[in-house]
């Protein structure tokens, strides 16, 4: 899809009446039956900035951060109220920092994303606001820790992180265009209550997970639809301890992890059943409602989160679509609760604790750039002449995993949109093969993938250069300076 499709589909989403319609008779609906309104020419205030980061989510906070620290002048732009996007609100644990060698007898055990990362557990830690680099002491062929997190405090410390560095966080604001000069980004447009305004840079770095900045800046991008989409409920007035043991005595433990609960070391922070064991209405329930036995926590009467599942038959930028899985995943949330009060010894009074505001998405665009990661690069564990980071978790593990327990890397070029002068992006969006993304879309390198776009943003601001100008020796220096681990 190109620009101009982008802009006609997003007029023919409004057209809700017609979205029963096959595609060929809709459009031919459309152009019968649609009326325009052209919107009058605004003049918009103009701000300006060094970098613009689109999106506060898992890869843009870290972006943001390391952009804001290489000394650029940086606006992060975000839809919510605060930062953290589906790293607080999807998934269990942050998959991960280490490379997976407790698979791998004899392997050398080691932290492979390092850096902004790792100073935002650092942080939490101090808080209570994670379980620490916990073992896994069952399931270890999947990932050697788990790092699960406070969401809430999560939001509250990557937040502070930003002011501190000096980032000017736009929460509560849409990005809603972008500015073109021929195949550069000029800025873009943000709404907000304050208005709608211009925000010009020199670079720009689209953390959105849909790829709304690469798309309104007319990159290439295909929408796969191959995963299933999800609102993860937090659960509250449950027994972690005793949901262990319902597992336990249906000898239905895969994974398991001890660490930081509650304040006490040595704690179940991680438990996830094989379903097959568990008894008929449970499973049989779980399984209709998409819902996996999977959770992390951090407090003893907490799960973190238990996710429904929901297969969209087309993609989840279609809005009217979604807003028929935003019922139906609430529906399943309802049904999950009553399945754990049933069966769970010690959830006998749970209640739904929090929700996602919006269903979390695994992809929704993905962007065209100048490299596109193989599987084979994954699994065979290659690197490159631009590696901007080493990663070795692949969350089809055991069934895929990385060569040997080693990592492979992300390139610079992987990161770079195709197309377009000075637009990055990093996160979700990237690599095509389904079964690649299986592992680049992981949380920590998500995060990963942030500090090296926000680093090379920040020195082609400095130099007032195109991505594809800056030199590799001079964005190696700075990761590494960063804190960024690369393997040698
Ligand atoms: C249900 C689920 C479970 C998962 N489980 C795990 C797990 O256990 N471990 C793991 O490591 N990974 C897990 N993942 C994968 C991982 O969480 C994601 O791939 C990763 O967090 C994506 O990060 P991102 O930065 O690309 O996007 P996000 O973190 O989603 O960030 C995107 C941000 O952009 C904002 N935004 C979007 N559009 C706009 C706009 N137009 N204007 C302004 N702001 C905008 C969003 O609000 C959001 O804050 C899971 C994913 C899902 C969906």
């Amino acid at each position: 899809m190109n620009r101009r499709d982008f802009s006609k589909h997003s007029l023919m989403l409004g057209m809700g009446v017609l979205a029963g319609l096959p595609k060929g008779s809709r459009a031919r609906a459309l152009n019968q039956s649609m009326n325009y309104y052209a919107e009058p020419v605004k003049k918009l205030p103009v701000r300006k900035f060094d970098v613009v980061v689109a999106g506060a989510g898992t890869a843009g906070v870290v972006a943001a951060l390391a952009a804001a620290r290489q000394g650029a002048k940086t606006a992060l732009i975000e839809v919510k109220g605060y930062p953290g996007g589906t790293v607080t609100e999807g998934g269990t644990a942050l998959h991960s920092f280490y490379n997976l060698w407790k698979a791998f007898p004899g392997v050398k055990k080691r932290q492979v994303v390092r850096g902004i990362p790792q100073e935002i557990i650092d942080r939490l830690l101090k808080v209570g606001g994670t379980s620490g680099h916990a073992e896994m002491s069952k399931g270890y062929d999947f990932d050697s820790v788990c790092t699960a997190i406070d969401t809430e405090i999560y939001k509250l410390v990557t937040f502070e992180m930003l002011a501190e560095a000096g980032v000017f966080v736009c929460v509560n604001t849409l990005l809603a265009g972008a500015i073109m000069d021929g195949s550069r980004v000029r800025g873009v447009i943000a709404e907000s209550r304050s208005g709608r305004e211009a925000f010009y840079a020199k670079a720009f770095v689209d953390c959105t997970g849909y790829g709304d900045l690469a798309a309104y800046a007319g990159a290439e991008y295909t929408e796969p639809n191959d995963y299933a989409v999800v609102n993860s409920i937090g659960v509250g007035n449950v027994s972690i301890d005793k949901y262990y043991e319902f597992l336990k005595s249906h000898d239905a433990i895969y994974q398991q992890a001890e660490g930081w609960r509650s304040g006490k070391d040595g704690q179940i922070v991680r438990i996830q059943g094989r379903t097959v064991k568990l008894p008929a209405g449970f499973r049989e329930g779980a399984r209709k409602i998409g819902m996996s036995t999977v959770t992390t926590t951090v407090h003893d009467n907490y799960f973190m989160f238990i996710k429904l599942n929901l297969k969209m038959p087309v993609s989840p930028t279609n809005r009217d679509e979604v807003a028929k899985a935003e019922l139906e995943l609430r529906r399943r949330q309802a049904k999950a609760i009553e399945l754990f009060k049933e069966y769970v010894p010690g959830c006998e009074k749970a209640f739904i604790a929090r929700t996602s505001p919006k269903l979390c998405i695994r992809r929704g665009r993905l962007i065209k750039c100048d490299y596109d990661i193989s599987h084979e690069d994954v699994i065979e564990g290659r690197h490159f002449d631009d590696d901007v980071m080493a990663y070795g978790f692949h969350d089809s593990a055991p069934r895929l995993q990385v060569k040997d327990g080693g990592t492979y890397g992300i390139p610079y070029k992987a990161l770079r949109v195709a197309g377009v002068e000075n637009l990055l992006v990093a996160g979700m969006m990237i690599t095509s093969d389904h079964r690649a993304h299986m592992s680049t879309r992981n949380t920590v390198s998500c995060m990963g993938q942030g500090q090296a776009t926000g680093t090379a943003a920040a020195l082609c601001a400095r130099k007032n250069r195109g991505t594809r100008e800056l030199r590799y020796a001079d964005l190696r220096r700075a990761l590494k300076n960063g804190g960024v681990y690369f393997e040698s």
